[in-house]
């Protein structure tokens, strides 16, 4: 397990588990925030960093979406601290086991019901608050997916919105609707972070920079599909009328 200084007031937990997964803690001014909690076996150590930070209790937990390696550690976590925990409340049912996950033949439960409370909702304009945190929607790696950015730090904390390797975006593995995570995407944009953190992958500098040439490559590989459909069904055709 990985301990990482991201910002004067957030630090990141890792573990490497053939894929890297991590999470993050942020001191507030009113204790601690914890967004995400990895797998189960990360618990101790989090909860261990999060006394060693000396920022004061665990306040909240909030979390980017309901995929297991995003939410296996709070049950362990909530055992010993129970605190509120939040989540779009687009991905409640389908981290409740209600609805089955687009892309997924079966619903299944990530978490117990009665644990999860939706995030508060966005004011006309802005995005909205917990904590020193914004929360912005981004769909499409899953159907309530969110971000959240720390403005004093300038700091992304992005979930699954991408994955990265050595500082490069890379689009999200197990991702139904890539077009709209792109879409979603655009909030670097908005809120163009100086670093950002992605629970595969670690840091990425400046990201918004290489927003355009992601946008350029899904914009050239559609076009390929598209030319690639045409020539299967004017293929088909003629063979029809044979
Ligand atoms: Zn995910
Ligand atoms: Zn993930």
């Amino acid at each position: 397990m990985g301990v990482k200084v991201i910002s004067e007031r957030i630090r990141s937990v890792g573990i490497w588990v053939g894929l890297p997964i991590e999470v993050w803690i942020v001191a507030e001014p009113d204790g601690v925030t914890l967004v995400d909690t990895g797998l189960s076996m990360m618990a101790g150590a989090i909860l261990q960093e999060i006394d060693r930070m000396n920022a004061g209790p665990l306040k909240r937990i909030v979390l980017t979406h309901g995929h297991a390696d995003h939410v296996g550690g709070l049950k362990r976590i909530l055992a010993q601290r129970p605190v509120p925990v939040y989540m779009h409340e687009r991905e409640i049912p389908y981290a409740e086991g209600d609805l089955a996950y687009p892309g997924k033949s079966q619903a299944r439960a990530h978490v117990e019901k009665g644990i999860l409370q939706p995030l508060p909702a966005a004011p006309k304009h802005g995005p909205a608050r917990i904590g020193e945190l914004d929360v912005y929607f981004t769909p499409g790696h899953s159907p309530g997916h969110v971000v959240y950015g720390h403005g004093a730090d300038k700091v992304l904390l992005a979930g699954d919105l991408f994955n990265a390797k050595r500082g490069r975006l890379i689009p999200p593995r197990f991702t139904p609707d890539p077009e709209l995570a792109l879409q979603s995407a655009g909030v670097l944009r908005d809120f163009d972070p100086e670093r950002m953190q992605v629970c595969h992958g670690g840091t990425v500098y400046r990201p918004a920079g290489q927003l355009d040439d992601l946008e350029r490559e899904a914009e050239a590989s559609k076009r390929a599909q598209a030319r690639l459909q045409e020539m299967r069904d004017k293929r088909n055709s003629k063979k029809s009328r044979r």
